[in-house]
């Protein structure tokens, strides 16, 4: 499907203006889930609104110019309260969009009323029905499925439209379309699916039997194309691939450079292309971040980033991807974090999380349509 040097020359650099930005407004989260990657998340360290002040700064410019995100991920974002987090929304222009990644427990009417007020778009991490919930769990190890549903259920009451995404630990005959089905139940419009990754403080290992999971994106296709009433992340970018390669047009899939997605961690430090990477440190990598905000413009620091040693590395990952991979032009090169939490370094190319996130879902994509062929007219 993805034939080798199919997708564009040129090495990818990264682009000046991101899409989106990532804010860490607390670096708590008020929940312990076993999988979580997040190294400081039983501290509060919050972040101060000069730091949102400096990224409003060169964020509302690029709002202005186009569509663009800001993304309140933690720690739980909702942890740092609704005062703190109006005060570190106040900078940003009207044009800007908000979104929040949140373990939805504490959501009730004064969230949800926080949310309609500041046009803020929800997305809920649940792992699926209460069985698959287990790894979900507070600081005392209890499940926390019933303060999620309870969160999720305020959400519905008051009529917003939120997204779900869901951790996939052990993928296995079934679970795709049990999955499926309750998402469809519980009313989210967009469902995202992640094999569980080891990256960060989380070091379970994430390998598995190649042909379950592929068997689990083939069962998920099937799960989708019954009923595609969810816009289902993983599964959409798959079809408009292969639909692309069809048509010709597997070249233009991918963006010419790559989107930088700053994370901006609660001190003010800049991480790009990688939110998992922040918070940690390394002897010979330092602290990944590429420049403070409260000293640099963020436009700037995004400006020199590549110069960042570490994201060169991972530029000539990128390289050694589309020289060896048949699914580049599907990929693009995979993600900063998992190389490093899983090869120690950031040039390396096939990673676990590659292996079950892009290319078994591109196999699984294909195995789908290879079963469920029109027969010749
Ligand atoms: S990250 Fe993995 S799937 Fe993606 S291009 Fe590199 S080797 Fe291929």
């Amino acid at each position: 499907m993805a034939a080798r040097g199919q997708s564009f020359s040129g090495m990818r650099g990264l682009a000046a203006v991101p899409s989106y930005v990532v804010m860490q407004p607390t670096t708590l989260c008020n929940l312990d889930c076993a999988y979580c990657y997040l190294p400081f998340r039983a501290a509060d360290r919050r972040m101060p609104v000069a730091v949102a002040e400096a990224v409003a700064v060169a964020v509302n410019p690029w709002a202005a110019n186009g569509r663009f995100s800001v993304v309140w991920h933690g720690g739980e974002p909702l942890a740092a309260g609704r005062e703190h987090l109006a005060d570190l929304i106040a900078p940003f222009g009207p044009e800007v969009e908000h979104h929040v990644q949140t373990n939805a427990t504490l959501i009730d009417d004064d969230w949800c009323d926080f949310f309609v007020r500041h046009e803020m778009r929800v997305s809920v991490s649940v792992d699926g029905p209460r069985a698959r919930n287990g790894d979900r769990v507070n600081r005392g190890g209890q499940p926390a499925y019933d303060r999620i549903l309870h969160g999720i259920s305020a959400l519905r009451r008051r009529g917003l439209p939120f997204s779900a995404l869901a951790v996939v630990s052990r993928p296995e005959p079934g679970l795709a379309t049990e999955l499926y089905d309750y998402f469809l139940e519980l009313g989210c419009d967009v469902l995202g699916i992640n094999i569980e990754e080891t990256e960060g403080v989380n070091t379970r290992d994430n390998r598995h039997d190649p042909l379950a999971v592929s068997a689990f994106w083939a069962e998920l296709v099937g799960a989708w194309r019954r009923e595609p009433r969810i816009h289902l992340r993983e599964i959409e970018w798959s079809l408009r691939y292969a639909a692309a390669v069809l048509d010709n047009s597997a070249d233009g899939v991918l963006p010419r450079q790559l989107d930088p997605i700053p994370t901006i961690g609660h001190d003010g430090s800049v991480i790009v292309l990688s939110p998992e990477l922040a918070g940690f440190t390394d002897p010979h990598y330092g602290d990944f971040s590429s420049g403070n905000v409260l000293t640099t413009p963020l436009a700037q620091i995004l400006g020199d980033a590549a110069a960042t040693p570490w994201v060169g590395e991972f530029l000539a990952g990128v390289e050694a991807c589309r020289a060896s991979c048949p699914y580049f032009g599907f990929c693009g090169g995979g993600h900063a974090a998992n190389r490093y939490f899983e090869l120690g370094r950031f040039d390396g190319t096939e990673t676990e999380h590659c292996r079950n996130s892009k290319i078994r879902l591109l196999e699984g994509v294909l195995e789908h349509a290879r079963d469920h062929e029109s027969p010749a007219a």
